[in-house]
């Protein structure tokens, strides 16, 4: 299955904005995502963006966490309620030497994942069927992650202790965040304490083209509990 973007040069401009160089095949894997996206949205419910934001609000908005954290060749990634694939699959396309790891609690988003992967041939990309709660009993997932990651799951005193059991000491939590940020971070401060994390920064990132503003919250992991 070899699919080209209706506007790849848009890809290209927009990722090397946010400092990722793709190469052509990059591009073609992106585009049979996308094809892969819209055709099994039309009888399952995957996402309400349409499909001439894709580029911008899907591939590129998935990608501006590279322009606020270093994404170190070997580093492990954990994406959260990754849904039909957002960060983990944009994210796992534009970096082939990390690691990642998808879950959602989902089943069916979870077999539409796993089939993007098969169709793209991704290799350092993994996806399970899996609640965060219900990760986390699996010992060996704990401590284990540079970045714990997710957009658009829960509000951050819920996901926050979802995310931090995973992330080794020095990582980082980052939760994709909408503007009205602030009230939700006063929520969750005691809690980001008690899974060992302190609150590093909150960056916010102009997407480009669109000039929507998207804010990253990131939590350091201090300790392992
Ligand atoms: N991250 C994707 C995105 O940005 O398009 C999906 C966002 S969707 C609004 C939220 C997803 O989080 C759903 O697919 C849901 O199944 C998943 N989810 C919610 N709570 C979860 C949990 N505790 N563990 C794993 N997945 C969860």
């Amino acid at each position: 299955m070899r699919m080209t973007l209706r506007q790849p040069e848009r890809l290209l401009e927009g990722a090397r904005e946010l400092g990722i160089s793709l190469d052509e095949r990059q591009c073609e894997l992106f585009a049979t995502f996308g094809s892969l996206l819209y055709e099994t949205n039309r009888f399952m419910n995957l996402t309400r963006i349409p499909e001439d934001r894709m580029i911008e609000l899907h591939f590129l908005d998935s990608l501006a966490i590279a322009k606020i954290v270093h994404l170190a060749p070997g580093a492990r990634v954990l994406d959260v309620g990754t849904g039909a694939g957002f960060p983990g699959i944009p994210l796992a396309i534009a970096f082939p030497l990390l690691h990642f790891v998808l879950i959602d609690g989902t089943r069916k988003k979870i077999e539409f994942v796993r089939r993007v992967i098969e169709v793209l041939d991704l290799q350092n990309v993994i996806a399970f069927h899996y609640r965060a709660e219900d990760f986390a009993k699996v010992g060996s997932n704990l401590n284990t992650y540079d970045f714990a990651v997710a957009r658009a799951v829960a509000p951050l005193e819920r996901l926050l202790p979802w995310l931090l059991p995973f992330v080794k000491s020095g990582g980082y939590a980052v939760a994709y965040k909408g503007l009205d940020v602030d009230a939700e971070l006063d929520k969750a401060k005691a809690r980001v304490k008690a899974f060992g994390g302190s609150l590093d920064r909150v960056v916010t990132v102009t997407l480009p083209f669109i000039g929507v503003e998207r804010k990253f919250v990131l939590v350091r992991k201090q300790s392992n509990l």
